[in-house]
């Protein structure tokens, strides 16, 4: 952390037209890039209804092997052209260390899953490469080890981290996480990082989206991240959990609302 005056300044750091870590960040598109179509669409679409930053998963980490694994390099050219033609910077997960060099050729911010929160090879790796990195919360993590993971990233030369809450393991099984926003309220007093919510994965469920992004942002978060899909009913993952256009577009006027509130 950077002291001045015995004061830990936040961390902020400018990515397309925003500075993370003081505008709101809003990060939205599809689970996965499914086509060169599907990403341009939901590129267009988060565009117009507010979003900063265009996702969209090109090697997925997937529970089963026989589950969709992603478009692998293509998926990075759909990405990156639909994040052109809309001027959104895009964000991409890197699941093996030996594709960050060619992932960071194409993303704008790199993100660590949940699941290699705590792979120390690929965290070491991507602290190594010149873009910022964000770092979702394992599912069972702690909040001291969620933020030794940054510490690895940061400790390898690279400063600019966003924290991500995406929901922990508990007994419920109603939702397919349970969204800590007390880590997230914790976090912003242990850390100077920009720390985010992904309502999607923490809840599993579209009708959960709006009440949990409109706490988190109570709660005091610095941004989000929503999977947003054309056609959610279609998806190749996560259809349980990605908005229409039209509900991304109307919650994004409740944010907006309630970033007034606070
Ligand atoms: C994702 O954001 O694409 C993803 C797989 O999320 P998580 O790592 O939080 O499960
Ligand atoms: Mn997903």
């Amino acid at each position: 952390a950077k002291k001045q005056n015995g004061i830990y300044r936040k961390t902020e750091f400018r990515i397309g037209d925003i500075t993370v870590g003081k505008d709101f960040l809003v990060i939205a598109g599809p689970c996965s890039v499914e086509s060169e179509e599907q990403i341009m669409t939901a590129a267009k679409a988060v565009k117009a209804a507010g979003a900063n930053m265009l996702r969209g998963g090109a090697y997925k980490p997937r529970t089963s092997p026989y589950s969709f694994q992603g478009l692998g390099r293509v998926g990075l050219q759909y990405l990156s052209k639909a994040g052109k033609e809309t001027g959104l910077p895009i964000i991409t997960e890197v699941i093996d260390p030996r594709d960050v060099y060619l992932i960071s050729e194409y993303a704008d911010v790199l993100q660590i899953g949940a699941r290699n929160m705590q792979n120390f090879s690929l965290l070491i790796e991507v602290g190594k490469v010149g873009k910022p990195v964000l770092l979702k919360r394992g599912m069972n993590a702690t909040i001291e080890e969620w933020l030794n993971s940054a510490e690895y990233i940061m400790n390898a030369g690279n400063p600019n981290v966003i924290l991500c809450e995406r929901g922990i393991r508990t007994f419920e099984t109603y939702t397919r996480n349970t969204l800590d926003l007390s880590a997230v309220a914790a976090a912003k007093g242990l850390t100077h990082l920009p720390v985010i919510v992904d309502p999607s994965h923490a809840t599993g469920r579209v009708d959960l989206i709006r009440p949990m992004t409109l706490s988190a942002i109570m709660a005091g978060c610095d941004g989000l991240m929503i999977e947003v899909h054309p056609s959610p009913s279609h998806a190749l993952s996560d259809k349980e959990q990605q908005l229409t256009p039209d509900q991304f577009k109307n919650l994004m006027e409740e944010v907006r609302e309630t970033l007034t509130f606070r």
